[in-house]
């Protein structure tokens, strides 16, 4: 995707006002183009523009970015648009449009990264379906990971409080996640459904079935239409021994191959793995040695979203005789819900407070906690830090960090890997022993997956675009001709024409601009806002305060220099003394001739004239902000 947000526009501003840069492009080599204001800046200059400035810049700009109008679709085409999880791991939303029926399938977040400072969430942009809101018959949710239930609180109002369906575990994740927004989704109508089931949402039948992921209750869906069926997969990998799909894959999507299968829409997180993921029942085996055989307390960092995981260390430490202690919130949210949908109970004096860690000897301890991606406040940081109130670790525990590293925490992990290390204990980590296995398949479980389906056409989906590309490659090797497979991008309206000979990608796009959430706020096109904080971190700004005597049209004093994480301001003092020097000779030339004061001129031209000269001198553009008062 051309993100705007990965290429800033910086350099000098005219004034503190909210001004829209164009998004894209390689500004660094444009000239600088001031953009006078209307209003007159000096009427309402405040000491501090640049705080108000961020907190007052609207969140919504409507018509920031130009997005071709997505065609009515009147025809029987069967539209199928992404409009999130194809350009990322995260955000996912697929949406399939088929005469008068809209359904949407799951709702998720993306974290976000060093790209977005200050973005709390990136969410899929739903313009189109807003637009369409009477047509939608329902949001399909396939499994409960933030990543396809984390957007329903922000959007579930948006696009009309469409019905929910889910299993009942995803349900209920969703319903502890709404209890932290309590203001929205008053409305929200829960539909519990399981894999075997059929339902009928408009005209169009959905038969839902079961597929292997880390998290239980997770589904796929077939789509019935007069076309053929559309199976969406969800994320899933497949459960085998020693590369052979158990029985269960085999009746599952044995069935499923006996449908006239039309698309079949797929997970690529791991596809770039060749071969078959790990089994988890390996994860299970090594943990059970681990809790068998370690001596001093053994401490667990996993996903709390673990589930199946979470319940087998439980009931592997309750048959070695170990006490539990489970530390973070979102472990022990996850261990009421797997409570609530009767996935397991612990027995009754399995699990103790941290606080009564001091009652029993080492080697029958084990702690659960979150934090394996090195989060701040999580409780294996919390640990390692030494800002636990109980517990402190020592050089005779052992610590397994059950978990991947997602991409873009790598840092935070080896920064808690460092400080764990630092207390001498022992670190095992997936990297040296089968402690994790991943929810996605890999290569060959993906290619085996299509086959089966034996769909005519292939949309490889769930992933970042050269994943999605080697899916579309193993795809052509197992014989789909090139131009069955479709490889979207978010936003990508993508249809299947002719009675279902022909699949294309459409020149109109839905519009897919960045949806962010931002504090409290919800909105698109905050690309100005997210490079404003970028040009902060990365040069800082460069405050300067022009005071004209109206009288006598010359500088009341000379002007008031306010800087933040520019330059050390008391080491430059020659800098200043040449910004100042810019300034008065602008004002000087401006109202020479007795000439009357032009606020908006003079402060484009001193914005212009002091980045000129900041970045000359120092090689860097701080947002620079001129405030001209007059008196
Ligand atoms: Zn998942």
């Amino acid at each position: 995707m051309n993100n705007p947000i990965n290429r800033p526009a910086r350099g000098a501003r005219p004034s503190g006002q909210f001004v829209r840069g164009k998004s894209g492009g390689n500004t660094q080599t444009k000239k600088y183009q001031p953009r006078p204001k209307k209003t007159n800046y000096h009427q309402t200059a405040s000491k501090t523009p640049v705080f108000r400035h961020l907190k007052n810049t609207p969140t919504k700009n409507k018509g920031a970015k130009t997005q071709i109008a997505p065609l009515v679709n009147l025809s029987k085409n069967i539209r199928i648009i992404p409009l999130g999880g194809v350009e990322e791991v995260g955000k996912n939303m697929m949406v399939l449009e088929y005469l008068n029926d809209i359904l949407i399938f799951d709702a998720g977040v993306q974290f976000t990264t060093e790209e977005s400072p200050g973005i709390d969430y990136i969410l899929p942009n739903t313009t189109y379906l807003e637009e369409r809101q009477d047509k939608i018959r329902g949001l399909i949710i396939t499994h409960g990971h933030l990543d396809h239930i984390g957007g329903i609180p922000y959007i579930i109002d948006k696009i009309g409080n469409p019905p929910l369906y889910g299993s009942n575990l995803t349900t209920l994740m969703i319903k502890k996640k709404m209890e932290e927004f309590p203001t929205q989704g008053k409305q929200m109508n829960y539909k519990i459904v399981e894999a075997g089931e059929k339902i009928k949402l408009g005209n169009l039948t959905l038969k839902f079935f079961p597929v292997t992921h880390s998290i239980p209750g997770a589904l796929g869906i077939s789509i019935e239409t007069p076309l053929g069926n559309v199976v969406i997969t969800g994320d899933l990998k497949l459960e085998h021994s020693n590369e052979t799909p158990t029985a269960k894959e085999e009746k599952t999507w044995g069935e499923l191959g006996q449908d006239n299968n039309l698309l079949l829409i797929a997970d690529s997180t791991n596809v770039e793995k060749p071969g078959y993921s790990m089994p988890e029942q390996v994860v299970y085996d090594n943990i059970e040695q681990i809790i068998k055989y370690t001596k001093g307390r053994l401490i667990v960092g996993t996903f709390a979203s673990q589930f199946e995981r979470m319940i087998k260390i439980f009931e592997i430490a309750e048959k070695y005789g170990k006490k539990i202690i489970t530390e973070g919130r979102s472990i022990n949210t996850n261990l009421e819900i797997a409570k609530l949908s009767g996935l397991f109970t612990p027995k009754k004096d399995s699990v103790i407070p941290s606080s009564e860690i001091g009652n029993y000897p080492a080697d029958r301890i084990i702690i659960l906690a979150t934090g394996s991606q090195g989060e701040e406040f999580a409780a294996l940081t919390r640990l390692a830090t030494k800002k636990h109130k109980y517990i402190f670790l020592n050089e005779r525990d052992t610590v397994v960090l059950s978990s991947s590293i997602v991409p873009g925490n790598e840092l935070a992990v080896r920064r808690l890997e460092d400080n764990l290390y630092r207390y001498d204990l022992k670190v095992i980590h997936y990297r040296v022993s089968d402690v994790h296995s991943t929810g996605h398949g890999n290569a060959q479980e993906l290619a085996w997956i299509n086959q089966k389906v034996g769909a005519r056409f292939f949309m490889p989906a769930y992933g970042h675009h050269s994943m999605l590309k080697v899916h579309a490659e193993i795809a052509k090797s197992l014989g789909i001709p090139p131009a069955n497979i479709v490889v979207p991008d978010n936003g990508s309206i993508i249809e299947i024409q002719d009675a279902g000979q022909k699949i294309v990608i459409l020149k109109e796009k839905a519009p897919s601009g960045l949806m962010m959430v931002d504090g409290l706020s919800v909105g698109n096109m905050q690309e100005v806002v997210i490079r404003d904080r970028q040009c902060l971190a990365q040069d800082g700004i460069f405050v300067i305060i022009v005071t004209i005597d109206l009288k006598t049209k010359r500088l009341k004093k000379s002007p008031d220099i306010i800087s933040r994480g520019f330059v050390y301001l008391r080491e430059s003092q020659e800098l200043l003394k040449k910004a100042r020097y810019i300034a008065k000779t602008i004002v000087e030339k401006a109202t020479q001739n007795g000439k009357p004061v032009d606020f908006d001129q003079i402060k484009v031209e001193v914005a212009g004239g002091v980045s000129r000269l900041l970045l000359q001198t120092t090689n860097k553009r701080p947002i620079v902000i001129p405030v001209i008062l007059g008196f």
